[in-house]
């Protein structure tokens, strides 16, 4: 990967605030520093947004929503479409862009701009559906009419490690649903955010109904924003802790809220499982994006008929897996996003090895420059060990033998998180017991990967509220109204 390609690619990432369709420096000229978890370097600098920089978005978004709410549904799937088509022609770049400031492969990162894109693609094609409903009420006294309306202006905030697919997971059906935004997206990685707005206004965004808010607070410039009567909808990807508070924060205005969180993904092995498809689906759930997955498996429980074999495949394949900068050929494991992820990758295996585990390969820190951790496979975890409840967020496959169905499926269930399982068995009766039994938003039988943007994306217990994707994906921006209208008889 030439060093003048990126340099050119940044170059023509813009460095401001989307408000009102224009791009503008944050108050006081204040910025920030973007940086290459591969190599710890800053890479580009851009605008630092205020509290007064956030009103001013949520302004812009305000001001532009009637008319984008009026905007026929064909012009705005026709939008989400053009904004599709420029996106497969930027796919290299946009790939790029996320190597470079997030550290995922290359290969990976393309992956994500094919799903990112469908969401456009997806939403597009929803805008054209939205309906109502029309009828005489029971008693025939009467007709009802239920129609749909965008819930209004929206703040979107997403996480650093999936860059363009959790931006493009909420700005498409917001904008499909008639609905305006506020989009902030994580400190660590909004270069991707800022040229898929660029791309946005080459589709021909309106303006106002796109704003962009890059800062290193969070906390402060959101909170306002969230409070603000005028907003009408929070979507939040993130970590469980910080959704809640964000909950808290929106239960003053009554806000309609969408909150993807964190998991703790159980991938059951059973003993009649096909073990090469489960090993296959074992190394895409868990190593996918370094581990760094909301959907990445964290638990692999394994019947005690089959776990050592298991064991010893995933470990042959894991320790041939090549680690490096993401841009570099036939990397598969690149730096993880910072120095406090590696850190706590470590400190899970060294507690799961100090309570009895085994070190089968990896467990340990590689040496900077930049910050990547061996992956790793752990046998034999014992219960109570910090990995089993804590989002590992990291390359790291803990197994944990199991002897019966009942207590594969109670140690799976046993956690405050419900976001996705994983489920290998050739049995049908007993893949769907598993769909009946375990307590998750989702679900691979025999596959390790399966987020699609036509399919409801979300979790149950601690792993949030609402769904993205599917149909449902674009009710979460509608709202519903009951009209009844007298008999026209009468
Ligand atoms: P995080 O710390 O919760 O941050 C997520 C986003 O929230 C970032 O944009 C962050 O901005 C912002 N944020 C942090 N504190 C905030 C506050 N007080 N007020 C407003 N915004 C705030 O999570 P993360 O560590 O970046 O992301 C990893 C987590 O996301 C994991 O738990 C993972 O499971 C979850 N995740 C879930 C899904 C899903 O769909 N369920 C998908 C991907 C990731 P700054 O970083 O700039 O502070």
């Amino acid at each position: 990967m030439s060093e003048s390609r990126e340099s050119a690619l940044l170059a023509d990432v813009p460095d401001g605030l989307f408000i009102g369709g224009r791009w503008r420096a944050a108050e006081g000229g204040r910025t920030l520093t973007v940086r290459d978890p591969a190599t710890g370097q800053p890479v580009k600098t851009i605008a630092d947004a205020s509290v007064a920089d956030g009103a001013a978005a949520l302004d812009a978004a305000d001001a532009a929503f009637p008319a984008w709410s009026r905007t026929p549904h064909r012009e705005r799937a026709e939008l989400l479409r053009r904004a599709f088509d420029l996106l497969q022609e930027r796919r290299e770049d946009v790939a790029l862009l996320m190597t470079v400031e997030m550290g995922k492969p290359l290969a990976e990162a393309r992956g994500e701009v094919t799903y990112g894109g469908e969401f456009l693609r997806w939403f597009g094609e929803e805008a054209a559906r939205i309906q109502g409903r029309y009828g005489a009420n029971p008693e025939g006294t009467g007709r009802m009419i239920v129609s749909r309306h965008a819930v209004g202006p929206c703040y979107l905030i997403t996480p650093w490690n999936f860059p363009l697919a959790m931006a493009t997971r909420k700005i498409a059906p917001a904008l499909a649903a008639g609905c305006t935004v506020v989009i902030k997206p994580a400190e660590l990685t909004p270069l991707t955010t800022l040229y898929f707005t660029k791309l946005l206004q080459d589709a021909g965004l309106p303006a106002g109904v796109v704003n962009v808010l890059t800062t290193s607070r969070s906390g402060a410039v959101s909170e306002p924003i969230i409070r603000d009567p005028r907003l009408r909808k929070l979507s939040f990807t993130g970590s469980t802790p910080v959704g809640q508070r964000l909950l808290a924060q929106a239960a003053e205005g009554v806000l309609r809220t969408s909150m993807e969180l964190g998991g703790n993904a159980p991938f059951l092995v059973f003993d009649d499982a096909d073990l090469d498809r489960a090993v296959d689906g074992a190394l895409a759930a868990k190593f996918r994006n370094v581990g760094q997955a909301c959907t990445a498996a964290n638990r692999f429980l394994v019947h005690r008929s089959v776990a050592d074999e298991f064991a010893a495949r995933v470990t042959e394949r894991v320790t041939a897996m090549r680690i490096g900068r993401g841009t570099e050929e036939g990397v598969v494991i690149g730096p993880l996003i910072d120095d406090r992820a590696v850190a706590k990758a470590h400190a899970l295996v060294t507690d799961a090895v100090e309570r009895g585990a085994t070190v089968r390969t990896g467990g340990r820190e590689v040496p900077g420059p930049g910050t990547f951790y061996e992956p790793t496979v752990v046998s034999d975890v014992q219960f109570g060990s910090d990995i089993l409840r804590e989002e590992i967020f990291g390359p790291v496959l803990a197994i944990v033998p199991f002897d019966d169905e009942d207590e594969a499926v109670r140690l799976a269930n046993d956690t405050e998180y419900g976001l996705v399982s994983y489920v290998y068995t050739e049995s049908l009766a007993r893949g769907q017991r598993m769909i009946d039994r375990l307590e998750t938003g989702m679900m691979g039988l025999n596959v390790g990967v399966l987020s699609n943007a036509a399919a409801p994306f979300g979790g149950w217990k601690l792993s949030g509220l609402g769904r993205e994707g599917g149909a449902e994906g674009i009710d979460e921006y509608l709202q519903t109204k009951y009209t009844l209208t007298a008999d026209p008889y009468a």
